[in-house]
């Protein structure tokens, strides 16, 4: 059953959202941690596995495991089969034109150092300017600072408001011909503003720069169209699409690809070797060298089919509701201050709790049997940006019900009573 209301356009779901049910297909979340039934609010680190992609690994391992695209026997046709049918699914859930358009990397991490290290090397020259803004994770700062150093290049970095949204009459003025890489976060994982990417990416195309799209917290969270966003390239991570770990992809637009060097060099990525020459395969393969994470790939086509039937439109139909409902609930706790109130937010929350150290409140939180993150996660200069080391980070998904909030508010209630 589709709700038409919400006039999805890719991801529509064939099953009526039911947060419940969707919980029980998520056997991790029947546990009880000190006691209590385990609340999971810490989705942004990384989301857990519904049976249907569990199973998936299995299966693959009971009956199809075989290395892919060398041997010419059953199994290996079987496994080559299962992996380049995830290909099509994550070519079909982020709408690109073609599976070529669709490399397999580690995660997030590696999608963006691979894009530094081939499209980058070979395009960015001394005094060049790479792009990026104050919201990003350390993944999309190290690797550019890394190529800064090597190519003389500048890293410019685009500022936020105070409410943490980019400010685009900065982000504008920033952008010139020298850029030569944009690269953002779609939403930042540490406050949850949600970025006006099809904006920036429009922008910076203005002025021939090449863009890519962190949507490493966006792809859990709401539909992504890589054509209708028409970014150069997008990246992101499986395990924080209800996915395995150690599975990420790069989109790449094809013309770019093809233009571009392979990262790493050795078996899977070649065409023809000899000691004279090497060449290589067209993209993808050209950057898949050696064994992928074969079986991890098939689980992530798992997680979209299993997406698929309930429709990301629906998903983040119902998040929304859930965000509006748990920042009400949040604002009531005394003494309790949520940090970025981007008007485009997505389900992650920074807190910071009057008197209370971060670490503690996660560790309070966790007595209690909810999951939360307490730290810098991984972006420290948005945090300086508001005078903060460290906050509390509940983040929201897809299985989190009404009730986990509740939970959460009266659990920091309590630990903010006791403070005073
Ligand atoms: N980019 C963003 C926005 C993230 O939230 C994360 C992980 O938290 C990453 C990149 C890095 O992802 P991974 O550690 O899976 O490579």
């Amino acid at each position: 059953e589709v709700r038409p209301e919400l006039g999805p356009t890719i991801g529509v779901g064939a099953r009526p959202f039911d947060a419940a049910s969707i919980r029980r297909d998520f056997p991790i979340l029947r546990q009880y941690v000190h006691g209590k039934p385990l609340i999971w609010l810490d989705n942004a680190a990384t989301t857990q596995k519904p049976q249907a992609v569990i199973d998936r690994i299995s299966s693959f391992y009971e009956n199809e495991n075989s290395n892919i695209h060398r041997a010419a026997h059953t199994l290996a046709a079987r496994a080559t089969d299962a992996y380049e049918a995830a290909r099509e699914k994550t070519r079909r859930f982020i709408n690109a034109p073609s599976t070529n358009d669709i490399i397999f990397v580690r995660g997030t991490t590696e999608a963006i150092n691979l894009i530094a290290q081939s499209y980058g090397r070979r395009n960015v020259k001394k005094g060049d300017e790479i792009l990026i803004t104050w919201l990003e994770h350390h993944a999309n700062i190290v690797p550019w600072q890394m190529l800064c150093a090597e190519t003389g290049a500048i890293l410019k970095v685009a500022p936020v408001d105070d409410k943490g949204q980019v400010r685009l009459d900065e982000y504008e003025k920033l952008l010139s011909r020298r850029t030569r890489i944009v690269s953002f976060t779609m939403v930042a994982n540490a406050i949850g503003t949600v970025t006006p990417a099809k904006d920036m990416i429009d922008m910076a195309h203005r002025l021939g720069s090449c863009v890519i799209a962190d949507a490493a917290q966006a792809v859990s969270h709401m539909p992504v169209d890589v054509q209708a966003l028409d970014c150069d390239f997008l990246v992101f991570s499986g395990h924080k699409v209800f996915g395995p770990t150690g599975i990420g992809v790069v989109y790449g637009k094809q013309q770019v690809l093809e233009a571009m060097p392979p990262w790493q060099g050795g078996g899977n990525m070649i065409a023809d070797v000899t000691f004279e020459k090497t060449i290589y395969q067209p993209p993808p393969g050209r950057f898949e060298a050696g064994t992928g994470n074969i079986a991890d790939a098939v689980g992530l086509g798992a997680a979209f089919d299993y997406l698929d039937t309930i429709g990301m439109a629906n998903i983040a139909a119902y998040e929304h509701e859930l965000l509006i409902y748990a920042t009400e609930g949040l604002k009531s706790v005394p003494g309790l201050r949520i940090i970025g109130c981007a008007d485009e937010k997505a389900g992650v929350f920074s807190l910071v709790l009057d008197g209370c150290r971060s670490e503690d409140v996660g560790a309070a939180l966790d007595r209690e049997g909810i999951a939360v993150r307490s730290g810098h996660h991984c972006a420290q200069p948005i945090l300086r940006r508001f005078g903060l080391e460290t906050t509390v980070r509940p983040s929201l998904a897809l299985y989190n019900t009404f009730d986990d909030i509740d939970a959460l508010v009266a659990a920091l209630r309590r630990i903010s009573v006791s403070q005073r």
